[in-house]
């Protein structure tokens, strides 16, 4: 059950507003919404299920600020106890920096960037038109003028933040990559190293000015940015680091055609939501975690249990040699205990409906087949390189 004193700020935003929170297992992601954002995802969970499968699982509400500074949880579902209630200040800057809150629900989903010992995020924000019908003139012209200015208008998204693990302190895997980045970004100062909290100073945090630098003509290379650090620590030979590279970018492409698919089926009007794209920063981790994907049963049909075997002797083979995994780890059958190499979500509906009778969402397709096309033509360039290599 959830204990509202135990929560804590929420480090693995890539872009949006503050106030976010999480629990103490890391495993919940609590954001301050709008009512619309929770019956969105009531909807799609209760009448749209092939969409509601794309969304972060969904866990329940949490409702903050009562008068006297209280936090009442009062949850709806598992894993949130109802009418739980404690004290949380409100003023506690590490869990309400800056915005004041005007609203008094959270929604209480699934972090999806749990599970990754270093979770390197892309947030994308789709759409050229981005604002709601009941935004007042000054806000539609303020987002126009963004979406002129930024790929919006061209592409149909932009950037809107990243965060990419760059290695402890001191034990930086990719010097060059450093120094490209602080070069490409010097000029804004855009991309700057986490600070600090939480001891994740080795994260490179791309914010959402970085995103509004590009054109439609050099946009990729936020998307290279983004999965460049897939290449460290795999292998000296830089062919395998490419082959890598070329897998978690078709990954990506493969999942943003599912969302692709599935929206072109439904009926949504969707303004100002996010596909999320989550990797494995760390690359001890990250060779784990494709050791599993490589044995994948899906690959082999009907071999299931002798895969699931290998895979864990293999496994247990690494502990023996380093020492440093938790065995007890191996002893859970729980599928969410192997390391997760990647996992792309479409994320934020504060302005989302479902829409009868509409079609589909043109202004959000337009950006979904961009961001497809762009890591096509990304894992295309990646292939080629491999094979000049060979
Ligand atoms: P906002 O309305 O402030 O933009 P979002 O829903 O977009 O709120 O969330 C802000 C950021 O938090 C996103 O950029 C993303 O990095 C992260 N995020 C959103 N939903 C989740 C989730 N379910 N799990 C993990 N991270 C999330
Ligand atoms: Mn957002």
């Amino acid at each position: 059950s959830l204990d509202p004193s135990s929560l804590v700020a929420f480090e693995d935003a890539a872009a949006g507003h503050d106030g976010i929170l999480s629990d103490s297992t890391g495993d919940l992601f609590i954001k301050p919404c709008t009512p619309a954002e929770i019956a969105f995802y009531e909807s799609s969970l209760a009448s749209h299920p092939s969409f509601a499968a794309l969304m972060p699982t969904f866990m329940g509400t949490l409702r903050l600020g009562s008068p006297d500074q209280t936090l009442a949880a009062q949850a709806s579902t598992s894993g949130v106890t109802p009418g739980t209630a404690a004290s949380l200040p409100l003023s506690d800057p590490g869990l309400w920096r800056g915005k004041k809150l005007d609203t008094q629900t959270a929604i209480v989903l699934e972090n999806v960037a749990s599970g990754f010992s270093r979770p390197n995020i892309m947030d994308l924000k789709l759409g050229a038109r981005l604002w709601d019908e009941d935004a007042p003139p000054e806000k539609r012209a303020r987002l126009d003028k963004i979406a002129a200015e930024t790929t919006s208008s061209s592409l149909g998204f932009r950037v809107a933040g990243m965060r990419v693990w760059q290695g402890a302190r001191g034990e930086c895997v990719d010097e060059k990559a450093s120094e490209d980045t602080v070069s490409q970004t010097a000029e804004g100062g855009q991309a700057k190293d986490a600070k600090g909290e939480g001891g994740d100073d080795g994260y490179k945090v791309y914010d959402k000015m970085y995103g509004r630098k590009f054109t439609a003509d050099n946009v990729k290379e936020a998307f290279w940015e983004y999965l460049r650090s897939s290449r460290t620590g795999v292998d000296e030979r830089l062919a395998i680091g490419l082959i890598k590279c070329f897998r978690l970018a078709k990954r990506f492409h493969d999942d943003v055609s599912a969302i692709e698919e599935c929206l072109e089926q439904q009926e949504s009007r969707m303004i100002s939501a996010s596909v999320l794209f989550v990797y494995e920063g760390d690359p001890t981790t990250r060779n784990e975690a494709w050791a599993v994907a490589e044995e994948s049963p899906r690959f082999q049909p009907g071999a299931q249990a002798e895969v699931d075997s290998e895979v864990n002797s293999a496994r247990q083979g690494e502990t023996d040699n380093d020492g440093s995994l938790d065995e007890d780890d191996d002893d859970d059958d729980d599928d969410d205990a192997s390391p997760k190499l990647s996992v792309t979500k479409m994320i934020d509906f504060a302005h989302a409906k479902w829409t009868p009778g509409l079609g589909p969402d043109e202004n959000v397709l337009q950006g979904v087949r961009s961001i497809r096309k762009i890591l096509l033509e990304i894992f295309i360039a990646l292939f080629k390189q491999w094979k000049e290599q060979l």
